[in-house]
């Protein structure tokens, strides 16, 4: 049965498939105007402390709404710019925005997001390098956010890019850990200094078995190896509890703050400081 469905499926999709090319096609095209327009947005997450109250860093997140096709998730234009090699300017304009909107947000790092491809294909060492010393901003508060498939693809060149960036004095974080392969033997073997643990883990955080189990194991094995663990995609009270009480140590998610636009961004931090000021 599972055969003939798909035999079925393949014929069934054969002339869609050209139309698919032809809306990839349309869809790279708009994202090159994106980017040479300078279309390219950048939104703003907070990441908190256990309690909530106080931020201690934004993760920058490329957005992009196109006059005729509306918003597109990145998790459509990400992976394109990724297979056309855009991603390289998507990533620098990112970078710089970011850290020139960050300037203003006193004591709080930034995180950037970094693709395999940058990686591997571009020098992103020096292209940090440059973009912090055009905008004097202190390597300390610059975080990159790196996925396991950086490793996977050449690990020597990941290590010493890694390590580039560590000497430039900007930190490294694991992204979405948890939702590649070999993720226990990564970890003690490359030195990052974050691990965000991908929120597919949230899930059963607050309610008793399995992946509460799973998700604990971690954090623990985190703090043994002396990172800073960040749980992503925080949505509940309840699963705020349960990741304070397991010793996480920052929390991202829709609970505190969906992703803004810098000007709401500057606001939102500006109400939290005042708040703890008035808490404390
Ligand atoms: P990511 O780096 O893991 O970013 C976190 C994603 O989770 C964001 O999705 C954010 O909006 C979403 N999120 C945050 N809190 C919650 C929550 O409580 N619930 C749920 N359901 N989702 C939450 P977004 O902005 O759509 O980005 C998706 C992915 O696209 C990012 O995942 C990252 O891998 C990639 N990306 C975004 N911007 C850039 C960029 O500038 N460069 C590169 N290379 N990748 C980027
Ligand atoms: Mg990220
Ligand atoms: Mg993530
Ligand atoms: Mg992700």
């Amino acid at each position: 049965k599972a055969k003939g469905a798909i035999t079925e499926t393949a014929v069934a999709f054969a002339p869609e498939m050209d139309a698919e090319i032809t809306y990839r096609h349309m869809l790279e095209m708009a994202l090159r105007d994106a980017i040479a327009g300078g279309a390219i947005d950048v939104f703003y997450q907070p990441l908190v402390d256990v309690s909530g109250k106080r931020v201690l860093g934004v993760e920058a997140l490329a957005r992009w709404t196109d006059a005729t096709l509306g918003p597109i998730s990145p998790d459509i234009f990400i992976p394109l710019a990724e297979e056309t090699g855009l991603i390289q300017s998507i990533g620098e304009h990112v970078l710089d925005r970011a850290i020139r909107d960050a300037k203003a947000w006193s004591g709080i790092s930034v995180a950037v997001n970094v693709s395999a491809s940058q990686i591997h294909h571009g020098d992103v060492v020096e292209v940090v390098r440059q973009a912090l010393e055009a905008s004097q901003f202190p390597a300390e508060r610059l975080e990159i956010e790196i996925t396991e498939s950086v490793l996977l693809a050449d690990e020597k060149r990941a290590n010493e890019q890694m390590r580039g960036l560590q000497a430039l004095g900007v930190k490294v974080a694991l992204d979405d850990f948890g939702t590649g392969y070999s993720s226990l033997q990564y970890l003690r073997r490359f030195g990052f200094d974050k691990l965000k643990i991908d929120r597919s883990f949230l899930d059963g955080a607050g309610e008793p078995p399995e992946s509460s189990v799973i998700l604990a194991s971690i954090i623990r094995l985190g703090q043994d190896l002396d990172l800073t663990i960040v749980a992503e995609g925080v949505e509940t009270r309840e699963q705020q509890r349960w990741l304070q009480a397991a010793g996480c140590d920052q929390l991202q998610g829709y609970l505190f703050s969906r992703p803004l636009p810098v000007a709401q961004m500057t606001e939102f931090i500006a109400s939290r400081q005042i708040a703890s000021a008035v808490a404390s």
